[in-house]
């Protein structure tokens, strides 16, 4: 599926709205950073020999020459027997080559002295120019997703309108004779339809990948109702379908797709949930047919549409790691298929995850995933994993591992 695919383009946005989206060039460091060599503690920029052996009982005393705020230049140099009072940040003056932090300073009966009554800061406390980004230094890479500290950096260099990768558009369209979007929840209150809860979890899984959906709305399982409502995917650079694909009477999606001139490249997957998944091509993009149970769409989106979406988004990483968790329970399974469980993990005593089921794993228990901080991978063998195994996890997007507001609490 990854095969043939690479990012769509590239564009440049504001850097106050650049959160979440991905490097598309390397940055290069315009300027060094620090930019002058300056003092990491308030204090007095001096000699190292001046200031070494001093104690409270034989401290150093030094001139006091000036006092150098953080946006402050050093008007002299400071020599031998002389220090400058220096606030953190504020560039150190030639000659100085130690900042004694101000702790370690004590009042002379000399006006215009200082006493230096410890030497543990000797060539120290001075951040040089250039430590931290040099000049010409290739800084951060393209495919870099963009993360606070990625903003500080890029700010820092001046790089008020990186260049980031176009967000994937991916049209999603939703199959069903039984489906209503939620303007028609009435027909749901009267017990006759469903909402089409896919259109929305789908949705909300395009936009936390980094994509943008755009919504087909839901169509019946009419071929030609379907067929017309795909050709308004024309134009994005993802189409995802759900339902339809698989045995039934009413399952028309992939013919529907090979009629528009698509092309299905596979379809089922020896997997559960979400088995009857299809892939292909459709109007040149890549379209996955995802199956209608809720759970199923949501687990084949993560497992095959969204690492997609996101090498189409430029990312260099598009899969999400994966752990390994002890099972707490005993897990048995109705079928050789590769397994893929909804589960919350919590810290065990022994520092380790652990892992629990979120109860019945039937595929159109939305709250099975909802409730899920992971997907545990069962392979189709062994059939019954005992209690105390360990086994791969595929985190979730959560807060998994935050703390209670009142920890302890709870
Ligand atoms: P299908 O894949 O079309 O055979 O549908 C399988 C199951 O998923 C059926 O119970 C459908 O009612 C349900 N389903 C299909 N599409 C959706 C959807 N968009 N939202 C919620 N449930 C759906
Ligand atoms: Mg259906």
């Amino acid at each position: 599926m990854l095969a043939d695919v690479g990012p769509l383009g590239v564009e440049r946005m504001m850097l106050s709205e650049s959160l979440g989206r991905v490097l598309a060039a390397d940055v290069v460091a315009s300027v060094s950073l620090p930019p002058w060599d300056n003092a990491s503690m308030d204090g007095f920029a001096v000699h190292a020999d001046d200031v070494r052996g001093a104690t409270a009982e034989h401290p150093a005393v030094l001139r006091v020459i000036e006092t150098i705020a953080a946006g402050q230049r050093p008007t002299r140099p400071v020599a031998m027997g002389e220090a400058a009072r220096i606030m953190t940040g504020a560039a150190v003056p030639a000659g100085a080559d130690s900042v004694v932090r101000v702790e370690d300073s004590g009042p002379s009966s000399d006006a215009g002295m200082v006493t230096i009554v410890d030497d543990r800061d000797v060539l120290r406390n001075v951040r040089r120019r250039g430590e931290d980004v040099i000049e010409g230094a290739r800084v951060l890479s393209a495919g870099t997703l963009i993360g606070p500290a990625h903003v500080g950096v890029l700010a820092s260099l001046g790089e008020v309108q990186p260049s980031v990768y176009r967000r994937p558009r991916v049209a999603i369209l939703a199959t069903g004779d039984e489906l209503v979007e939620l303007d028609g929840f009435r027909a749901v209150r009267a017990g006759e339809r469903i909402v089409s809860s896919n259109s929305y979890s789908i949705a909300a899984a395009v936009r936390a990948a980094g994509g943008e959906p755009v919504s087909l709305g839901v169509v019946p399982d009419d071929p030609r109702a379907i067929a017309e409502r795909l050709q308004t995917a024309r134009g994005c650079d993802m189409i995802l379908t759900s339902g339809g694909v698989s045995v039934g009477d009413y399952d028309h999606v992939r013919r529907v797709i090979v009629s528009l001139g698509g092309e299905i490249s596979l379809w089922r997957v020896r997997m559960r949930p979400g088995a009857p998944l299809a892939f292909g091509r459709l109007f040149g993009v890549p379209w996955f047919g995802l199956p209608g149970n809720p759970v199923s769409a949501l687990v084949t989106f993560e497992l095959f549409a969204r690492p997609l979406l996101r090498v189409l988004g430029g990312h260099r990483r598009p899969h999400r790691r994966t752990i390994r968790v002890v099972l707490d329970e005993e897990v048995r399974l109705a079928a050789p298929l590769t397994h893929y469980l909804r589960a919350t993990l919590a810290d065990g005593a022994d520092g380790t995850l652990h892992a629990r089921l979120t109860g019945a794993q039937s595929s159109g228990m939305l709250t099975s995933m909802s409730n899920a901080d992971a997907l545990l991978i069962l392979p189709p063998e062994p059939m019954i994993a005992t209690a105390g195994s360990i086994v791969r996890a595929i985190p979730l997007d959560g807060d998994l591992g935050g703390t209670d507001r009142f920890p302890g609490s709870s």
